[in-house]
Order: structure tokens, then sequence, then C-alpha cells
């Protein structure tokens, strides 16, 4: 696997991530923008460690330097995308929170009717 292909990847997401976040409106949408984050995440973690297997199993002082490089990157991108995470998990929280008086279903945060029922959406409902 090519540790600069993922960097890029990476960046990719992380530039697709910040415009969706501010656009999405269903949770489905951020429930698969945490996956796409977690698989992301996952894959950095499984190629840092096939790295750093490849220098613990050679004396050769290149790959070793090479891998202090490739080991930053990764340990930057992973940084990085949890912190997408923990924002994106925050405003899925924020999103689900308002619920529906009548019905009882999740609703945007700035409805002013329930999309399901037609039942007018006040503030208080949030609490109740
Ligand atoms: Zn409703």
């Amino acid at each position: 696997m090519n540790i600069n292909k993922l960097g890029v990847r990476v960046t990719k997401f992380g530039e697709k991530f910040k415009d969706s976040a501010l656009k999405t409106t269903g949770n489905w949408k951020i429930d698969a923008q945490i996956r796409e984050l977690q698989n992301e995440i996952t894959d950095a973690y499984r190629i840092l460690g096939f790295a750093y297997y490849e220098k613990m199993k050679t004396d050769d002082p290149a790959v070793r330097d090479n891998f202090s490089v490739k080991s930053k990157n990764l340990i930057d991108e992973i940084d990085n995308k949890s912190n997408q995470l923990t924002t994106l998990v925050e405003s899925k929280t924020l999103l689900v929170q308002k619920r529906c008086n009548q019905c009882s279903k999740e609703v945007p945060d700035d409805s002013l009717f329930c999309p399901y029922c037609g039942a007018s959406c006040k503030e208080s409902a949030v609490d109740e």
C-alpha cells in the first residue's frame, strides 16, 4: 500500500467532510460520514502498523529514516481524522436532540413543522 496515496485520500476526505458537514440535513448522511471516517482511521492504523513491522524487521537505516517520516504523517492524519470524527459525532448529537412533541420522531433542529406528522415544532418539545 502506498503511504503517499493515503495522504492524498485523507486530505481529499477532509475537504469533502468540511463541505458536506455544513450542508448535511439528514442523520443518515452523518452516519455514512462517520462510517467512512472510521474506515479511514482504521486504514491509517493498519498502514502505520505495517510500516512499523517493516522497520523492526530491518537494520537498514534508510528504511528506519523513511519510517520516521511515514509514521509522523500517519500519526498527524490519525489525529486530524479523530478530531473530525469527534466534531461529526457532536454535530450528530445536536441534530438528533430535537424531537417532535406529537410523534416523538427526530426532526431537524430548524424545523417549524414535523416532517412526519405535520405538528408544529416548538422549542419546548426538546425536554418533554
Ligand atoms: Zn411529528
